[in-house]
């Protein structure tokens, strides 16, 4: 028995054989090639074979999903057709003396630089396509077969490290547990895996990878230990360990129904955080009082075009509908930084994190952004559903997504479509910048979120993807953190909107105290941590409701 350890991400026991994904890398290096025939005969093989796989994917995604879906695979076909495409990577071969995979990576850098600096929404999504198209000619070219997560059983899935967009194609009931060599725990996977249940221990090291093969494991994601060929002991004393947690979640039972109340009688909102359709179960079986944060963007995620106006509809209908009454914040398409989307066709960052991202990005595809409140104000008559706008750092952000939503309203009287008049629109306070203006953006909206795992990367200038800083701080409530937090509620109390904390430190009961000393009103949570929180709060005295948190005032 080997025994590695990692950081613990979601709770939960899980024994299986490792799966092992390795993700595809297309290595290009710079050659010049003498023999130009041949090259040329590499590129033409290449095209064929690369031919051949779109049409077994366009029958295949026919059969899976539809015509619509499926028809990607046709574009991408056009695109090996086209002469002046093809024409461009020969040049490269023959007058530039480039090897046939090196012509293919120059052509394609030179027409995506082209897409992306132009203003047409299809020809920049477009871009994405060429590039697909490009790696795929690339695979072929060097021989390389493409790596899919095609899973067939029930496994723990390891992988160097995931992206939320690979997340979303895999098949996740067949997913016992995820295990990842790098990937911070505050990180979209991360968070997917929290929301969806699903055990998981992220950066084990790269040096273990050769392990994690097709060996019979167990996964503890309560302490992040991973056991390769456990010994009867281990499997004892785990399945103690499961009993036990099994034991505090049926206790946690008793908290359903109850309110989230202090002992001196303050109520505090306790929401769920949701990724997607699938996790409203989790969100209504833990007895959440609203959804507190949907992250939309991931709606956009994990397939190859936007989702139109009426499919975000019938999705944030369905959400409204299902919470019955209680409050569903969305906030608006959040993409970019580690959630890449890869139709949109964006041109590479050195600082993703700080780049075209979120509401910036909406702010620079106004259509984009029109279609998704479109679709937001059709859902809002069927319940109580709020916007909330992302990343912002100043009031004019707020205002021109205010007047882009004045003019979707528009387009919708002109078709005749209802909405809420009143809908309310409130923002995500995750910049210094924002904390900073706080009074002034109050003025301005219905409500403030907290973002603390984007805030405190952008306060402790940490980022947050990076596990090697991961506990470099003593403690996660930094005290700078709590003094942004405090004066963000202090803003939104001035001017009388409630203020809540969706991010990941909401859930860490340590810091539930000071934070409702602090003056939050509503903590939007991972399902699973709704009745501990619930627990938590009912054990708090805040005496005088101002008094500042210990941590702040040290
Ligand atoms: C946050 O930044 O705290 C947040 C809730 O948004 P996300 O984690 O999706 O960036
Ligand atoms: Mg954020």
């Amino acid at each position: 028995m080997l025994r590695l350890s990692g950081k613990p991400v979601f709770g939960g026991i899980a024994k299986g054989k490792l799966f092992y994904f390795q993700q595809d890398e297309n290595e290009v290096t710079k050659r010049l090639i003498k023999n130009t025939a041949l090259e040329l005969e590499r590129f033409e093989y290449a095209k064929a074979q690369a031919v051949k796989e779109l049409d077994e994917l366009y029958s295949t995604a026919l059969e899976k999903v539809g015509e619509n879906e499926a028809s990607i695979f046709v574009i991408h076909k056009m695109l090996l057709d086209d002469e002046s495409f093809c024409g461009k990577i020969k040049s490269r071969i023959l007058d530039d003396h480039f090897s046939a995979d090196y012509a293919v990576a120059q052509t394609a850098r030179d027409l995506t630089h082209s897409f992306a600096n132009m203003t047409s929404e299809y020809i920049k999504s477009r871009s994405a396509d060429l590039k697909d198209v490009c790696d795929r000619l690339i695979r072929h070219i060097q021989n390389k077969s493409e790596k899919r997560i095609e899973l067939t059983e029930k496994v723990i899935l390891c992988a160097e490290d995931l992206m939320p967009s690979e997340t979303m194609q895999i098949d996740l009931s067949n997913v016992l547990a995820i295990v990842t060599c790098y990937g911070s725990t505050n990180s979209h996977t991360a968070i997917l895996a929290r929301t969806m249940n699903i055990p998981a221990i992220f950066g084990i090291g790269a040096e273990k990878l050769s392990m994690l093969r097709d060996m019979e494991a167990v996964v503890d994601g309560y302490s992040g230990a991973l056991y390769i060929d456990p010994d009867e002991e281990i499997l004892r004393e785990l399945s103690g360990v499961q009993e036990a947690e099994a034991k505090k979640r049926e206790m946690l039972k008793r908290f359903k129904g109850r309110k989230n109340i202090t002992l001196d009688g303050t109520e505090i909102r306790v929401y769920a955080n949701i990724a997607g359709l699938n996790d409203l179960n989790y969100a209504i079986d833990n007895d959440g009082g609203g959804i507190g944060l949907y992250r939309s963007e991931f709606l956009y995620l994990g397939r190859s075009n936007m989702p139109e106006e009426d499919e975000q509809f019938y999705n944030y209908r369905q959400v409204v509908e299902r919470m019955n009454g209680k409050p569903v914040i969305i906030r608006t398409m959040d993409a970019g930084a580690d959630k890449n989307i890869k139709y949109f066709g964006l041109a590479k960052e050195e600082n993703p994190a700080l780049g075209v991202r979120s509401i910036r990005l909406c702010l620079m595809r106004p259509e984009m952004f029109k279609t998704q409140i479109r679709a937001l104000l059709r859902a809002s008559v069927y319940g109580d559903l709020r916007i909330m706008l992302p990343l912002i750092t100043d009031l004019d952000e707020i205002r021109r997504a205010k007047a882009l939503v004045e003019e979707a309203k528009e387009q919708l009287r002109a078709r005749d479509i209802p909405y809420n008049e009143h809908l309310k629109i409130g923002i995500m306070v995750e910049t210094p910048a924002a904390v900073i203006l706080s009074d002034e953006l109050a003025k301005e909206c219905d409500f403030f979120s907290i973002g603390t795992n984007d805030l405190e990367q952008y306060v402790l200038a940490f980022d947050r993807q990076n596990l090697t800083l991961e506990g470099y701080f003593e403690n996660r409530g930094h005290r700078a953190l709590l003094k942004f937090i405090e004066m963000t509620c202090d803003s939104a109390h001035k001017n009388g909107i409630p203020v809540s904390i969706c991010g990941e430190l909401g859930a860490d009961l340590d810091l539930t105290e000071d934070f409702l000393k602090l003056g939050i009103d509503a903590l939007s949570v991972t399902p699973s941590q709704i009745l501990p929180l619930r627990q938590r709060i009912r054990t708090i005295k805040l005496e005088t409701p101002k008094q500042l948190g210990s941590r702040v005032r040290s």
